[in-house]
């Protein structure tokens, strides 16, 4: 008979979701044990966020030297050494490991290694050991899907692309939504030679069309190749690199193939279906406070349906901890969930785009300005293009808020207060934006907004 331990709380998967979760509950004076087959930190910091924008920050620097000349400042670039590169990033990672492990550990939450199963509504197996909760959390995460294909030597997913010890000569990249240009972005900045194949009319699908149409125009300055509209049939490879037929009979071909179309949830063969819990397309079905329905059982993270996003799982990790400890916490507006795309230009936005807006309350009920950063000093400054484009209901609050621009990433912000506290631009009367700053940009819409525009043209 297998021994069984007994928690309040008992989470499968320690990513952002699942580690945030049990500081929480730790915190809150809960026993916790944290079950985790890899290691702490999941995707986000081994596999996804972190180690990408070490890369993005060296693509940055790349490009800085590159250019550097045309501000007086000499200097030559001549490569990366993706040895040295690699070390960088992965220090990163360790040092950020290292803290998080600790700081588990020190909300005296258990960590269990190993890959678990649920067995019951309130029992998870894991190393032979049954594990009882009196809540139990799913946090098993997403994984990059692959349309069917083999992962190889050259056919990759981010997981691969992220541990290349040389930079690509050429690379053709599947799917132009957030993975695919940022990647993108970081192998042109090291030199290689990329296309873009995105099935849907534009970059980034999900962003306003505004956006999409700013991120092609600098795309294509960039050299960057893009093709929208374009359905991937078959990959060959061979010695020379792989040939990548689309659905127009056009052939591409690379030296390797990153397929970046998107994530799917880890949820199969856990136990979750025979334990009664609803799967739609694998991701698991949860009311608007995140149970499953079933007993005491919870989920959160990339598994839930929604934007899969690592400050999205840290939330309602948040939540559901709240939730178990009876501090019925507010329920998460997705709406307000803010979206940053780390490519260069970078894009930020929250809230609704354009089209949707109109959707929601008709086309005429809808008021939008741009304030372009041809007008921003400190954009100038960094020589990109870009804007700030607010998006308002009609004499009512802003419901989207949307950037594109070299660093604009850290403008989200603010961004994020003014649609989630449904912002009316005299709310921002008497408040100014500091001097010369990119963030001054958005002050800048506001005014527009409030129809006296202080640097633009009426
Ligand atoms: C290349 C890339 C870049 C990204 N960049 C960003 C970004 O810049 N910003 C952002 O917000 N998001 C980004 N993301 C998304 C972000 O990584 C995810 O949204 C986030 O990691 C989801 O957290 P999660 O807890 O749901 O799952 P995960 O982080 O996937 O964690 C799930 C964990 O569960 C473990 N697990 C699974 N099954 C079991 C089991 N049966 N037993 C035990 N353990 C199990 C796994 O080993 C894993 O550690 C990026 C993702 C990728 C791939």
């Amino acid at each position: 008979m297998a021994e069984q331990k007994e928690y309040d709380v008992v989470i499968l998967g320690a990513g952002s979701g699942g580690y945030a979760a049990a500081m929480r509950a730790g915190q809150l004076g809960l026993s916790v044990a944290l079950i985790e087959g890899d290691k702490v930190g999941g995707t986000c910091l081994h596999r996804g966020c972190i180690p990408t924008k070490a890369l993005l920050h060296a693509a940055e620097v790349a490009d800085e030297m590159r250019e550097s000349a045309t501000i007086g400042v000499q200097g030559t670039f001549t490569g990366i050494d993706m040895n040295a590169l690699n070390a960088y990033k992965n220090g990163v990672v360790d040092k950020m490991y290292k803290g998080l492990s600790g700081l588990i550990v020190s909300r005296k939450v258990e960590i269990i290694n190993g890959w678990g199963k649920l067995v019951s509504p309130d029992t998870i197996e894991v190393n032979g050991e049954l594990i009882k909760g009196k809540n139990i959390i799913l946090a098993t995460g997403s994984t990059s899907k692959t349309i069917g294909q083999t992962i190889t030597q050259r056919v990759i997913t981010s997981e691969q692309a992220l541990n290349m010890d040389t930079v690509p000569e050429s690379v053709i990249v599947l799917g132009g939504g957030v993975i695919g240009v940022e990647f993108a972005s970081i192998w042109n900045s090291y030199g290689a030679d990329v296309t873009i194949i995105e099935g849907l009319e534009r970059l980034v699908p999900n962003e306003d069309v505004a956006v999409s149409k700013t991120l092609e125009r600098a795309f294509r300055k960039r050299k960057i190749n893009f093709k929208t509209n374009t359905l991937f049939e078959r990959v060959e490879e061979d010695y020379a690199g792989v040939h990548v037929y689309t659905k127009d009979g056009t052939r591409f071909d690379a030296q390797y193939l990153l397929i970046a179309i998107g994530r799917g949830p880890v949820t199969a063969n856990f136990g979750y279906e025979e334990q009664g819990i609803t799967l739609d397309r694998g991701f698991v079905i949860t009311n608007e406070r995140l149970h499953t329905g079933v007993g005491n059982i919870y989920a959160v993270g990339d598994i839930v349906p929604g934007v899969q996003l690592a400050h999205r799982g840290f939330l309602q990790g948040l939540f559901v901890a709240e939730e178990i400890a009876g501090l019925q916490p507010k329920v998460i507006d997705e709406n307000t969930i803010p979206r940053v795309t780390f490519c260069n230009p970078e894009i930020a936005s929250v809230g609704l785009t354009t089209t949707q807006a109109e959707e929601k309350f008709g086309k005429e009920n809808v008021e939008t300005v741009e304030f372009n950063l041809a007008g921003n000093g400190k954009s100038q400054m960094l020589g990109t293009t870009g804007f700030v484009k607010l998006v308002r209901e009609k004499d009512g609050p802003i419901v989207g808020f949307h950037t594109i621009g070299a660093r604009m990433g850290e403008q989200i912000g603010e961004g994020q207060l003014m649609v989630a506290w449904e912002a009316l631009p005299e709310d921002f009367a008497g408040l100014i934006h500091a001097h010369p700053s990119q963030n001054e940009s958005i002050g800048e819409a506001i005014l527009a907004l409030a129809g006296k525009p202080l640097h633009t043209h009426n």
